[in-house]
């Protein structure tokens, strides 16, 4: 199709180049519609987006109470629209514009983006030169991503045990080590960071690389430090994390050499084009994904304020029912509730299945994070680099663990829905309700 401009038609402007006009044309349409943003058509066709509330399914009195939802919005739509009014889809100032934005948000010098929270893993190993030979240790209570990609590095994975709030004890890593252990991989499962105070002393002492699997975890915080700024650290943006932009990942890091080799490994370690000064691969982030990624970043702050006052009731709702133990948290650190998981002890009146089958039954979805430990799978069985360790604070946390709903767009009739659900199944007198429980504490 001919774009230029024809005899009738006098051109405005400058002599027109290549890609000039759809870019002006695009210029035109970027202006927004007076009333309603973006495609306002489709809304009121469907009826039930609103544009004062995160997109969603509208909350109607018995709808189905889901583990996790996406907290979506306008500014969301607005901004995917404006990348492909741009013309430009892979990664550009979109990309730059959000791992600023990531950095700052974690106070951290560098936030290189990434396709998804698996090549974030994968490139921040490459980035420390972690490959055959070398021993990592990490935790197997964990998403499988964890071990996956140090498998996929070549290096071997070796599992300590975990401590009584789920995370990687520092004692269990401290007994693991070997000499050829090179560096760890705590992961701040949950939302709630490891104690990198006691494993950054450890990896000091040993000199180890210390890379968190921070996937669940955006914004939290140890001992006064972002769990982005303690080490190398990789983020997930995937549809069930605490912000999401469908698929992505970031790695954030202190050391800007480490950041310069994360830039060249996720584009085929090229700085300039069809210049290779190493075997990369391709982890891109799109422009479309960098731009839901920064409004979702802008929303983090009041997505964790809620999902902290969340389980602030679910908390209180829950406490003193026996055979339940609510989660903790330490008073150093800041948890970001990616999950709210209780303990089922076998003093507990029911088994978890049944509390599983009860919550299913009055719409409520609960899950098992995570049924087996990393390793305990067939294709894993007698794997040449894995070194499973003895783990039993794992196994046992493994049986009891439940997690409850605790995503934003939670109201409070449906968190209490859950309480009284819990509590009936097993056994527990229903709560004596306060007025207004829910009002988050000091973080
Ligand atoms: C989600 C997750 C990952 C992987 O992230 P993806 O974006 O799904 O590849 C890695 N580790 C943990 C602990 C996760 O929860």
């Amino acid at each position: 199709m001919n774009i230029a401009p024809t005899a009738t038609e006098p051109a405005t402007g400058p002599a027109a180049e290549p890609g000039s006009g759809p870019a002006s044309a695009a210029q035109e349409r970027r202006t927004p519609p007076p009333a309603s943003p973006a495609v306002g058509a489709d809304r009121d066709l469907a009826g039930t987006v609103r544009t004062d509330l995160p997109f969603g399914p509208p909350r109607v009195p018995e709808h189905r109470i889901r583990i996790s939802e996406p907290q979506l919005g306008v500014e969301e739509e607005t901004a995917v629209l404006a990348v492909l009014r741009s013309g430009r889809l892979t990664s550009g100032p979109r990309v730059e514009e959000f791992e600023r934005a990531f950095a700052a948000a974690h106070g951290v010098a560098h936030a290189v983006a990434v396709s998804n929270g698996t090549t974030a893993l994968v490139a921040a190993l490459r980035a420390h030169d972690i490959g055959p030979g070398d021993e990592v240790i990490t935790t197997p209570l964990t998403f499988g991503a964890t071990l996956n990609a140090l498998l996929e590095v070549g290096a071997t994975a070796r599992f300590a045990d975990v401590d009584d709030d789920f995370l990687l004890d520092p004692a269990a890593v401290a007994a693991a080590i070997t000499p050829r252990t090179c560096a760890i991989m705590p992961v701040h499962l949950y939302g709630l960071p490891a104690d990198m105070p006691d494993i950054t002393r450890l990896a000091d002492h040993h000199r180890l690389t210390v890379i968190a699997d921070a996937a669940q975890a955006h914004g939290a915080r140890v001992a006064g430090q972002s769990v982005g700024a303690a080490s190398t650290a990789t983020f997930s943006m995937y549809g069930s994390k605490n912000i999401t932009c469908g698929e992505g990942g970031v790695v954030t890091t202190p050391d800007a050499r480490i950041a310069d080799r994360l830039r060249l490994i996720r584009n085929h370690g090229m700085r300039n084009r069809y210049e290779h000064l190493l075997a990369g691969s391709n982890y891109r982030l799109t422009e479309m994904q960098a731009a839901i990624g920064s409004v979702q970043l802008g929303r983090l702050p009041e997505i964790n304020r809620r999902r902290a006052a969340h389980a602030a009731r679910l908390t209180a709702g829950l406490e003193g029912v026996p055979g339940l133990i609510t989660p903790r948290r330490p008073a150093d650190r800041l948890h970001v509730w990616h999950q709210y998981t209780v303990r089922l002890t076998d003093d507990a009146r029911a088994g978890r299945d049944e509390v599983i089958e009860a919550l299913d039954r009055a719409g409520i979805e609960a899950r098992v994070f995570y049924p087996r430990l990393a390793f305990d799978h067939d294709c894993y069985r007698d794997h040449p680099r894995i070194a499973r360790g003895d783990t039993p604070r794992a196994e046992l946390v493994t049986r009891q663990v439940l997690s409850l709903p605790v995503h934003p767009r939670l109201t409070d009739t449906d968190l209490d829905r859950v309480i009284d659900t819990v509590r009936q199944t097993l056994d527990a007198p229903a709560p004596i309700r306060t007025p207004n429980p829910d009002r988050p504490t000091a973080l």
